[in-house]
């Protein structure tokens, strides 16, 4: 891959996330499906960026919520060690605690990657403090929030730090849902009340 193999867009531009403004569009390729949803992010939660992945844990712990009585749509876990690397929530100082209980919600798929757009941004209104989005029998989108204004003159810096933070928070979260997946066949609840 090649720098003008990839496609560049101005934030402020884009306005219909469907007809979207280019600054640099490669004539043989096809932009990912993905980009209104990695738009809903940057816009809707200040991402400094946004991980798409198809994780095998991620995708089984839809299935697993499917499987009860009624499709759920929403992930929860407490009491676990590993859920202190993430933040309490778009906005606000500090990270979850190991009695807080981390929430993720649930959306369903589409044939279409981006007709997920309007149900993702929708899950991201009903869960505000959320860092990520599932995707049923897909994946999940996570994403990481510019962590210091001061630091936005130096762009490329935060590029790369807000791209490892938010790696971190992917592999945090592979860790969480691959745990819970084990936990499940154990017949160990997601939840506890140890306080
Ligand atoms: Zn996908």
């Amino acid at each position: 891959m090649r720098p003008e193999n990839i496609y560049v867009l101005e934030l402020s531009k884009q306005v219909d996330p469907r007809n979207r403004i280019y600054l640099r569009s490669p004539p043989a390729l096809k932009p990912s499906q993905c980009t209104p949803l990695f738009i809903a992010a940057f816009k809707k939660r200040n991402a400094g960026c946004c991980i798409h992945t198809h994780s095998q844990w991620a995708v089984l712990i839809t299935l697993l919520l499917e499987r009860r009585p009624a499709n759920t749509t929403l992930f929860e876990i407490n009491n676990i060690e590993q859920i202190k690397a993430f933040g309490k929530g778009f906005g606000k100082q500090g990270n979850l605690g190991y009695h807080d209980t981390l929430r993720i919600p649930v959306i369903e798929n589409t044939p279409h990657e981006e007709d997920l757009t309007d149900t993702l941004e929708a899950a991201m209104d009903k869960y505000p403090d959320t860092y990520a989005v599932l995707v049923r029998r897909h994946g999940v989108y996570v994403w990481g929030e510019t962590v210091d204004r001061a630091k936005a003159q130096a762009e490329r810096f935060v590029a790369i730090f807000n791209t490892m933070h938010t790696f971190l928070i992917d592999v945090s979260l592979d860790y969480l849902f691959q745990l819970a997946v084990e936990m499940k066949k154990l017949g160990i609840p997601w939840l506890s009340d140890i306080a």
